[in-house]
């Protein structure tokens, strides 16, 4: 993994939180000690030597969504709290020393690839006969959430690849591994990193695209980090789908109930993703999206796009700190007008809107319930 830049660490454990208003994780819990400038505090101690890791200072340090929210009033450019306070968590899993909350999970994923435990499902599929996406041979990863708690999305992506006819396939997924990286095993990141590589390349593909962010995010950034070059392009999810619809093979079908047991939509609210919205910047692709529903309207949240707040699901928070995640998200659903049904494009994200029975869609859903 990259090493800590203590200069930027130091920088922050010397800032009296600039950023408190926009941690989540600081907002719900009123710890000083998991304060962005908290946790950078007892990173930077422990990479002087001055502290040693125990579970309670990597608790508290662990305590991050990476949800990015700090760099919003950061006055350091340069600075990335999240990347940081993780490379400088790695050191404490080398000297045995972990999270004993997050020690199931971490054993489903020796186990069973997955950290929610023994896959129940497969997502085996593929569309050869289809013509090919950009010239592309798609290979679409809908991410270890989907597999264990939403069957229903993969099934939707599954359709709307059909409906596109593009060539595509689905592989038999593991883990992508950023649960093994955040909760501090490095080496089991770096084995599901080297299956996932293999299974890549030997299913010829040329185009990965993935329906989760966090999966976006490790492929893309963490993977070159743990070592291994992926042998095909990435592409998000918003960005795939609004290339099939200007390509012509979506349309937008009837916005009603005819012929289906759920309403049309009337109005709806796009949750921005952290990761879509503040990393890969994709902020205008889903609501470009929405907008190619007839008779359908946005109210947006507040805040929202790039300012957007995260629902208490980044790095599997709600596996790792259940409680802190449902605060966060119960404050994340107040920022919402009333009366709209929520539309996301993360299964985390969809995860963590539903906890007070809001209605809920994935983009990928919506896509072919309103698609055709
Ligand atoms: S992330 Fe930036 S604004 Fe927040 S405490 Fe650190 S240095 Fe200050
Ligand atoms: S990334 Fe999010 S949770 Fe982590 S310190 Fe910054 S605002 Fe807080």
């Amino acid at each position: 993994m990259a090493e800590v830049n203590m200069e930027q660490l130091l920088n922050c454990a010397l800032c009296p939180n600039m950023c408190r208003c926009e941690c989540p994780v600081l907002q719900v819990t009123g710890r000083e000690a998991v304060a962005p400038a908290g946790k950078a505090r007892i990173s930077a101690l422990v990479n002087e030597g001055k502290l040693a890791w125990d579970e309670v200072m990597l608790e508290a340090a662990s305590n991050c969504l990476a949800c990015r929210g700090c760099t919003i009033h950061c006055p350091f450019p340069e600075l990335n709290l999240c990347d940081e306070l993780l490379y400088s968590r790695m050191p404490a899993g080398e000297k045995g020393v972990s999270l004993s909350r997050v020690e199931p999970y971490l054993n489903n994923l020796r186990k069973y690839s997955s950290p929610y435990g023994q896959k129940t499902g497969s997502v085996i599929a593929s569309g050869r006969a289809g013509e090919k996406a950009g010239g592309e041979e798609v290979l679409f990863f809908n991410g270890c959430t989907s597999l264990a708690n939403h069957p229903a999305s993969i099934e939707a992506a599954k359709s709307v690849l059909e409906k596109a006819g593009i060539s595509y396939r689905m592989i038999e997924e593991d883990c992508c591994g950023y649960p093994a990286l955040t909760w501090g095993d490095e080496s089991l990141a770096r084995q599901l990193a080297e299956e996932n590589r293999r299974k890549f390349t030997e299913s010829g593909a040329t185009l990965l695209v993935t329906n989760c962010p966090e999966c976006w995010l490790t492929f893309t950034d963490r993977y070159p980090d743990l070592g291994q070059e992926l042998p095909l392009k990435i592409m998000d999810g918003p960005s795939f789908f609004l290339d099939l619809i200007k390509e012509g093979r979506l349309s937008p079908a009837e916005n009603s109930s005819a012929g289906t047991d759920e309403p049309g939509l009337k109005t709806i609210s796009y949750h921005d993703p952290c990761i879509w919205a503040r990393t890969a910047e994709k902020v205008s692709e889903p609501r470009e999206i929405l907008r190619t529903i007839p008779g359908l309207e946005i109210e947006e949240a507040q805040p929202s796009g790039a300012l957007t707040r995260c629902c208490g699901g980044g790095s599997m928070f709600q596996l790792a700190f259940p409680e802190t995640a449902a605060a966060i998200s119960s404050r994340r659903l107040q920022e919402f007008p009333a009366e709209t049904v929520l539309v996301t494009a993360c299964p985390f994200c969809r995860e963590g809107l539903l906890a007070e029975d809001r209605s809920v869609w994935e983009l990928v859903e919506l896509l072919d319930r309103f698609f055709k």
